[in-house]
Order: structure tokens, then C-alpha cells, then sequence
């Protein structure tokens, strides 16, 4: 989070916001945002969902005239600057408008790419990235979780109860998806590097599988544990299920990949060995759009709050 400040002696009753594209998440956020900001445009959505306190802009430019805050989905903006619509395919060009914005306007998205971030800095604009924020990232766990196991209950011929399920990772989302499979009677096995994390894995009932990546036989562990694996979930951002492990999985096991995308499986390679692996981003929005919009109205809020003033108004 980065802080600086033209905005930040003006009262937030004051200032002007504009929420661009996304899905109906973000209406529920610029509804929130409009019980403290003096206006709050919305570009990029359908009029008729547009809540009575929020001002629905047909032009992005009029839209960021004036604005000291704007929020952006989850999904933030791609390597070429376009931010996701409303509608599937529909994109909004909001990298090439970045120059009209004032400097200390704030950025608030789920995550920018480096480059962005650089461009954003030269232009004197502040920025937030919320997918990062743990609070949220903690509360957006459970969603994502849920959807894990909804695809797990489509998708395999046996029950969750009695079934062996492997979680890679063990932060926010691996903890949260231990547990859920867990709750549910899965033998669960947990893979991770951190002494630290295989512990509590271990506390919740969980087996222990240590990811010595560094090591030439660090992967040994993990390597043996596949083999009686029904269900493997992914949750480590790097390619961890690559071919050598791939060459390993039985082919009736499923992986559901939850990492943001590329995720952390060769799918190709999965193909080759008629493994069936799904790499399933943006569970929340998807199979609870309200939890998830709630989420975000929770935590938004606050951080344009402490971004602006650190904590206070
Ligand atoms: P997190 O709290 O940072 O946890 C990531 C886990 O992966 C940690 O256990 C971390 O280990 C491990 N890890 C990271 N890099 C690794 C590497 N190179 N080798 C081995 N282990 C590694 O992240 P999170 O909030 O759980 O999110 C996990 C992923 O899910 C992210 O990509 C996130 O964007 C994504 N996500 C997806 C959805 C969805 O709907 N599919 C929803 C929310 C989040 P250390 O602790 O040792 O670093």
C-alpha cells in the first residue's frame, strides 16, 4: 500500500469516487462508498441495477473527471490496461485514461501488474491492492472453498467422506479448504514448505507433507503422496504439478487448480496423462456473488479510509 498525498486534507464527504467495470460486486461496493462520498460514478454497468445513491456514466472520461478514488474489480487491469466489464468479453480501456486522472488520486484493485504499478508511481497516483489484503483474502477464502467442493462433488464418481484429498499450500485458501474436506470425513493430506504451516495442518487433524523445494530430494515426499490421492487442490501460485509429478498421478484423480491463473499445474502435460485438472479462478464471484459482494463492501471502505487519512476520516 502506498500513500501520498493531495487528497489526504480534503474530507471524504468531499471527494468524488468512480467504480469501473466488474460484476454486480462492485455495485454493491459503490452503493457503500455513496453513504461517504459527496458522489460515486459507476461506469460500466446496467443502468437499471443501478442503486438510486449512485450515478450511472455512460462516458469513462466524464466518469474520471473530478474522481479522488477509483475502484476497480478484483481482476484489476491486464497487461494491456483493459478492465473487465460488466458483460462477458466486454472490456474497458482504462490504461489509456490513467493520464487524465490528478495526481494523489488513489487506485484501488484487486491487484496491478508491475508495470502498472511503475506507471501509476510515475504519474503521482496511489494505489491499493486489495486481493492481497489479508482480511479479505481470509474472509474470500471460504467462497472460494466452497466452490472447490462444489466442482469435487460434480465431478468425481465417490463421496468427499472417505476419499483422500491432497491440498497444495497452506495459507489463507489451503487452511480454509483443508479444513472444509476435512469437516466433510476426507482423509486430508497437506503439502507445504513451512514448518510452521505443516504444524497447524497437523493440529487440525491433517497429514504432514513437507515441500523442500530447494533440496534435490525435496519433492520425494510429495512424489509418494499422490499415488493414493483421489483428489488433488491446488492453492500454490507457481508450478508446482508439473510433468515429473504428473507422471506420478493415477489417471482417475482429479485436480481442481485454484491458483490464480496460469495456476500452478502443467495442463498440458495433465492432457497427455488423461488426468483431468481444472483450474477454477474466481470461485467467490461465481458461486456466491452476494457473500462475495458483502466481503467486499467489508473491507473496501476501510482501506480507501486508511489509504487516504491512515485509518481515520
Ligand atoms: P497465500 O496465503 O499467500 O498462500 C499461498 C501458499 O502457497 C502458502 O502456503 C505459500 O507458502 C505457498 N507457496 C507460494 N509459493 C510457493 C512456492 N514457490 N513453492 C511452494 N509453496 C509456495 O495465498 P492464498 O490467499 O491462500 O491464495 C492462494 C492462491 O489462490 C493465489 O494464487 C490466489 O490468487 C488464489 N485465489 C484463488 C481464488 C479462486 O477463486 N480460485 C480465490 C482466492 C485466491 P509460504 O507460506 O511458505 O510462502
Amino acid at each position: 500500500m502506498k500513500r501520498g498525498g493531495d487528497v489526504s486534507v480534503e474530507r471524504i464527504s468531499d471527494l468524488q469516487a468512480a467504480v469501473i467495470g466488474g460484476d454486480t460486486r462492485q455495485v454493491a461496493v459503490a452503493e457503500a462508498l455513496a453513504n461517504e462520498f459527496k458522489t460515486v460514478k459507476l461506469y460500466g454497468h446496467i443502468a437499471a441495477e443501478t442503486p438510486a445513491a449512485v450515478l450511472n456514466t455512460a462516458s469513462l472520461i466524464e466518469t474520471l473527471s473530478e474522481v479522488r478514488v477509483v475502484v476497480l474489480p478484483i481482476s484489476g487491469m491486464n497487461r494491456a490496461g483493459m478492465v473487465r466489464g460488466r458483460k462477458i468479453g466486454e472490456e474497458i480501456d482504462f490504461g489509456s485514461c490513467l493520464n487524465t486522472l490528478s495526481a494523489g488520486t488513489l487506485i484501488v484493485a484487486g491487484s496491478l501488474t508491475p508495470e502498472w504499478l511503475q506507471k501509476c508511481s510515475e504519474l503521482r497516483l496511489q494505489t491499493v491492492q486489495y486481493a492481497e489484503d489479508d482480511e479479505l483474502a481470509i474472509l474470500n477464502s471460504v467462497p472460494t472453498a466452497e466452490g472447490a467442493l462444489q466442482i469435487a462433488l460434480e465431478e468425481m464418481p465417490i463421496t468427499i467422506h472417505g476419499s483422500t484429498v491432497l491440498v497444495l499450500g497452506f495459507g489463507r485458501v489451503g487452511m480454509t479448504v483443508a479444513r472444509t474436506f476435512k469437516a466433510l470425513g476426507a482423509r486430508v493430506k497437506v503439502a507445504a514448505r513451512r514448518n510452521d504451516a505443516l504444524a497447524r495442518a497437523w493440529e487440525l487433524g491433517c497429514e504432514r507433507i513437507p515441500l523442500e523445494i530447494a533440496s534435490p530430494h525435496g519433492m520425494e515426499a510429495l512424489n509418494k503422496s499422490v499415488a493414493d490421492t483421489d483428489l488433488i487442490i491446488n492453492t500454490i501460485p507457481a508450478l508446482i504439478i508439473d510433468s515429473a509429478l504428473l507422471a506420478r498421478i493415477p489417471s482417475g484423480t482429479l485436480i481442481i487448480d485454484l491458483a490464480s491463473p496460469p495456476g500452478g499445474t502443467d495442463f498440458e502435460a495433465a492432457k497427455q496423462f488423461h488426468i483431468q485438472a481444472i483450474l477454477a479462478p474466481g470461485l467467490p464471484g461465481k458461486v456466491a456473488p452476494q457473500t462475495a459482494g458483502a466481503i467486499l463492501v467489508e473491507t473496501i471502505p476501510r482501506l480507501i479510509r486508511n489509504s487516504l487519512y491512515g485509518g481515520e476520516r
